[in-house]
């Protein structure tokens, strides 16, 4: 590593200088001029020289250079063009960097990576800090897809890890949250200020480590069907969890008492709020109203 590294204020607008760039807002660049902040990152994530690391939006490198120091291998995936010379010249002396020009949401990992396709037990982990208008679609994306990694070390929006971290009885839970916790532990690992990026976003950002579970906490039929469930029965969070469930599968009367008798069995009082309940209960009440669903499908 040269004397100073890429994540300074001075040498981050150096290197945007020399090339000529700009950051896009569109693509949600925002770029970490703080070294510890890095650092701690790659602590969260137990980064060493037997990790393979997969790096979202690597930019010009600030997150990339202190991953290459340290980890066995390097997959950094960049939308943006402009910064693939860039990185080839600025790292060019670590020969455990590749760096590909494609999108994060439609590349097939498991083709470009030869650890992912042939896995042999390596200690996969993602590392990023991520494009903020796409973090939960990329998030979905990896929770959803068969790569074993063992977590993911993710700057993002502070308010998004707050929902993506949070557990019942809170402000910030809901299907978001249930979504992530099915799959992955989740640790906010730290809170980062908006002045340690260049440009400065308009919110403060935070750590989120999701670290994978060897099997969900709820394993329903359909994964997508529970969660358009859960998400519907969060729609009106100040109402009970009757009155949402009565917009969920309409108020038809044989409907209204078998949906009563369903949450007898469960003990779970019609009068709780959706934001009381856990996901194992939310897993009871998928599968108990299966058959309510079909049929309301069937009358729509
Ligand atoms: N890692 C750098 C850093 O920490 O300074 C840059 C982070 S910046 C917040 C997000 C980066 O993600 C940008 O370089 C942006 O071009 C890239 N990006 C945005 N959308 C992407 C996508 N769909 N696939 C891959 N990279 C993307």
């Amino acid at each position: 590593m040269r004397d100073k590294p890429i994540a300074t204020p001075s040498r981050t607008r150096e290197i945007l200088r020399k090339y000529g760039l700009d950051a896009k807002k569109s693509l949600g660049q925002n770029f970490l001029t703080d070294v510890s902040v890095l650092n701690q990152m790659l602590d969260a994530g137990g980064i060493d020289d037997q990790t393979v690391v997969i790096e979202i939006g690597p930019g010009i490198g600030a997150l990339t250079e202190q991953l290459v120091e340290v980890a066995k291998k390097v997959y950094a995936f960049e939308i943006d063009q402009r910064f693939i010379p860039v990185l080839e010249e600025e790292l060019s002396d670590y020969s455990n960097l590749e760096v590909i020009h494609q999108d994060i949401l439609t590349v097939e990992l498991q083709e470009v990576i030869p650890e992912i396709k042939h896995h042999s037990g390596e200690r996969i982990v993602v590392v990023a800090n991520l494009p903020y208008y796409i973090t939960t679609p990329i998030i979905m994306r990896l929770i959803a897809s068969s790569i074993p990694f063992d977590c993911m070390v993710l700057m993002m929006q502070k308010e998004v890890a707050e929902r993506m971290a949070a557990g019942p009885n809170t402000k910030a839970y809901g299907s978001l949250s249930i979504a992530v916790m099915n799959h992955c532990q989740q640790d906010i690992a730290l809170i980062v200020p908006r002045t340690v990026f260049n440009p400065a976003p308009n919110v403060d950002s935070a750590v989120l480590c999701l670290t994978r579970r060897s099997e969900p906490l709820v394993k329903v039929d359909n994964e997508e069907a529970f969660q358009t469930f859960v998400k519907a029965t969060f729609q009106h969070r100040r109402k009970t969890l009757w009155n949402n469930l009565m917009s969920v599968f309409g108020k038809d009367k044989t409907v209204k008492s078998k949906l009563s008798i369903i949450l007898e069995q469960l003990g779970i009082d019609p009068k709780r709020r959706p934001e009381s309940l856990t996901i194992s209960e939310f897993g009871h009440l998928y599968e108990a109203t299966s058959p309510l669903r079909d049929c309301s499908e069937k009358t729509n």
